[in-house]
C-alpha cells in the first residue's frame, strides 16, 4: 500500500487552502467518517483513491445526528490510530473540524429535510438523524467541493437519501455506493460492534443470517412480501434481537413495500435494525428485481 503524508486540516480556512493547491488533472473524492475505522471505512478509502483520486477523508462525530445524548457521549473516539490508518490507506489529507468551526460559535439553526425515503427505519426509530445526517453532508460537500463521494451500503437508507440531496439540491457531485464488508461469519463491520459481548456478537448474527432466508427465499421465486417480512422478524427474534425493524422496500423509493405496492420490475432490498446489548444494529441485502 504506497503511502502518502497525510495532511491535518482542522479549519475550513486549511481545508479552503488546501482545495484550492490541489491538482485540477485529478479528482477530489471525499470520504465522510465518524471515525472509529475499520475494514468498511479502509474499502472506501481505496475506492476513493481509484481513477487517479485525491482521497480525502472527513473526521467529525455529528452531534446533529444523534437523538440519544449518550449515544453521542459513547461513541467510539480513535483519533490517533484513525489518522495512522488513513495514511496508510493512502488518503491524502482529513478534515477534522471542532464543533465551532463546523458549526460556528451560535451553532446551526436551518437543517434540511429527508422527505419520504427518511420517514421510515432509521428515520422513524432515530427521529432527527437524517436531517442531522444530511445537513453535515451538505455542508461536506459545499465544503470540499469533491467529484465523487464515497458511502457504504451498510447504510442504504443513507445512500439513497444522500443520493436523492445530490440530485434534488443540484450537487455535481456522483455519489458513489460501495459493497458492505463484513467478518467471515457475515456480522456487517460496524463501529458499534465493539460495545458487543461475545455472546452479544453471538446474537448479533441474527440480522445477516434472516437476511440470507429471505434472499434464499427470494431466489426460489417468493415474491410474498407479507411471507418475507414475517420471516426476517422471526430469524432476528429466535436469534435474540430486539427488532426494530425488518421489511421488504422498493430500492426507487426507499419505501416498504405491501401487497398493494409490490409491482414486478422493482428491485426488492430487504432491510433490518434491532437492538442487542442496547447496541442499535443494521444490516440490508439487495435481493434482486421482482
Ligand atoms: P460512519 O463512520 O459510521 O459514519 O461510516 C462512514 C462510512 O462508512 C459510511 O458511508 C458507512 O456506510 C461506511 N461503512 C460503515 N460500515 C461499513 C461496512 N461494514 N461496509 C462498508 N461501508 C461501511
Amino acid at each position: 500500500m504506497p503511502r502518502t503524508s497525510l495532511r491535518l486540516l482542522k479549519t475550513w480556512t486549511e481545508l479552503r487552502a488546501w482545495r484550492a493547491a490541489q491538482n485540477s488533472a485529478r479528482p477530489v473524492h471525499l470520504v465522510p467518517t465518524m471515525g472509529a475505522l475499520h475494514e468498511g471505512h479502509l474499502s472506501l478509502f481505496r475506492h476513493a483513491r481509484s481513477d487517479q483520486g485525491i482521497a480525502i477523508a472527513s473526521l467529525f462525530v455529528n452531534p446533529l445526528q444523534f437523538e440519544r445524548k449518550e449515544d453521542l457521549a459513547n461513541y467510539p473516539r480513535t483519533v490517533e490510530e484513525d489518522c495512522a490508518q488513513m495514511e496508510a490507506a493512502g488518503v491524502e489529507a482529513v478534515y477534522m473540524p471542532d464543533l465551532a468551526d463546523m458549526y460556528g460559535a451560535d451553532g446551526c439553526q436551518i437543517l434540511l429535510d429527508a422527505g419520504p425515503g427518511g420517514e421510515h427505519f432509521e428515520g422513524a426509530a432515530r427521529p432527527g438523524h437524517f436531517g442531522g445526517m444530511l445537513t453535515v453532508v451538505h455542508k461536506l460537500f459545499q465544503r470540499v467541493q469533491p467529484q465523487r463521494a464515497f458511502f457504504g451500503a451498510k447504510d442504504a437508507q443513507q445512500l439513497f437519501l444522500v443520493q436523492r440531496m445530490a440530485h434534488d439540491l443540484d450537487f455535481p457531485v456522483e455519489v458513489v455506493g460501495c459493497p458492505i464488508v463484513r467478518e467471515d461469519d457475515g456480522l456487517a463491520l460496524s463501529s458499534r460492534n465493539v460495545h458487543l459481548s461475545s455472546s452479544g456478537r453471538v446474537h448479533a448474527l441474527g440480522l445477516s443470517k434472516s437476511l440470507v432466508t429471505v434472499a434464499n427465499s427470494f431466489d426460489k421465486g417468493s415474491r410474498d412480501i407479507e411471507h418475507l417480512n414475517q420471516q426476517l422478524n422471526t430469524s432476528m427474534e429466535q436469534s435474540g434481537v430486539r427488532v426494530a425493524y425488518a421489511n421488504i422496500i422498493d430500492e426507487a423509493t426507499f419505501l416498504p413495500l405491501d401487497e398493494a405496492t409490490a409491482k414486478p420490475g422493482q428491485r426488492w432490498r430487504a432491510v433490518v435494525a434491532g437492538r442487542v446489548e442496547d447496541v442499535h444494529l443494521l444490516d440490508n441485502r439487495y435481493l434482486g428485481t421482482a
